[in-house]
């Protein structure tokens, strides 16, 4: 499952040093959690899950309005709606409040899953007007306690009963190719792109970008090169130089996300704190990527 655009900008950022306000901070704490509690149901769904249900991650749609579906469980007639929450705290539910560590959340969760869950079923509807969607919230951290009392109307459940709840739809009907296309159109037709601005870096932000070379494995910037490439002094990968001028050409198209023109050699040798050569650069981005030119900057088309 491949992070969306916005989480891998803010986590180069953070990495080298460009994370500027708490407002970004907080944004990706928040984007990562909901990575890692889609990532570990996924693994949970791999694992234990018989496969006549069939996975879809991810999913933003609008149907009268734009919404986002962690995951999606889809069989002939029942469609499992699957809201992950990656909370490493308490959780209670108390007359129509959600408490985090005892303290009330303005937002009621299971709100947005109930609006969610009416408009899947919408598009459910498209394929056969006879498919019932099924919402579950699954509060997937293994720290996380949870209490619900009556008021509580969605169905809810905690990591230690992912295996009874997999085992409880253990027996489903077979899809149908016709069917299975029928409902992967209609999905593609309502599908839009990821549904948040992508908050990357500006030209002029360079100044403030951590140089250096970074390990591919670690991220640490405790790398120490030699002939044949760079080795990281924290976890011992080694790495080719093709491999690192790659990664970072990489990574600097989606720092500066909006400025597809800054993959340029000098922008390059800059970013890695002049680790590689301008002629070794060069010679590695001629080999993986299309040069472009606008007005008379010459840079790398990297589509991402
Ligand atoms: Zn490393």
């Amino acid at each position: 499952m491949k992070k969306n655009d916005e989480l891998i900008v803010l986590e180069i950022m953070e990495q080298r040093g460009v994370l500027f306000n708490e407002a970004q901070k907080t944004r990706v704490h928040n984007l990562r959690q909901g990575y890692k509690g889609e990532l570990e149901f996924k693994k949970w769904y791999d694992s234990h899950c018989n496969k006549r249900w069939i996975f879809v991650g991810d999913y933003w749609f609008e149907f009268k309005a734009r919404m986002q579906a962690d995951s999606i469980l889809i069989s002939p007639r029942q469609w499992i709606l699957i809201d992950t929450k990656y909370y490493d705290a308490a959780f209670e539910y108390k007359n129509d409040v959600c408490y985090i560590n005892n303290v009330a959340q303005e937002k009621n969760i299971f709100d947005s899953v109930k609006e969610k869950t009416r408009r899947l079923a919408g598009i459910a509807a498209k394929v056969d007007t006879r498919i019932q969607v099924r919402p579950v919230v699954v509060f997937i951290h293994e720290n996380c306690h949870t209490t619900f009392d009556a008021s509580l109307t969605v169905e809810a459940i905690q990591r230690t009963q992912l295996a009874r709840f997999f085992n409880s739809i253990r027996v489903v009907d077979e899809m149908p190719d016709s069917l299975l296309q029928k409902v992967m159109s209609q999905l593609e037709f309502y599908r839009r792109p990821y549904g948040f601005p992508v908050d990357a870096l500006k030209p002029e932000g360079f100044e403030y970008v951590r140089a250096g070379t970074r390990c591919g494995g670690c991220g640490g910037f405790n790398v120490e090169k030699n002939r044949s490439g760079l080795s990281c002094k924290k976890c011992g990968r080694h790495e080719s130089l093709q491999e690192v001028v790659y990664k970072h050409a990489y990574e600097l198209r989606y720092l500066f996300y909006h400025h597809p023109e800054m993959v340029t050699v000098n922008n390059l040798y800059r970013l890695m704190n002049g680790t590689i050569s301008l002629k070794t650069i060069r010679k590695h981005m001629n080999t993986n990527f299309v040069l472009k030119r606008q007005s008379n900057i010459w840079y790398y088309e990297i589509n991402i």
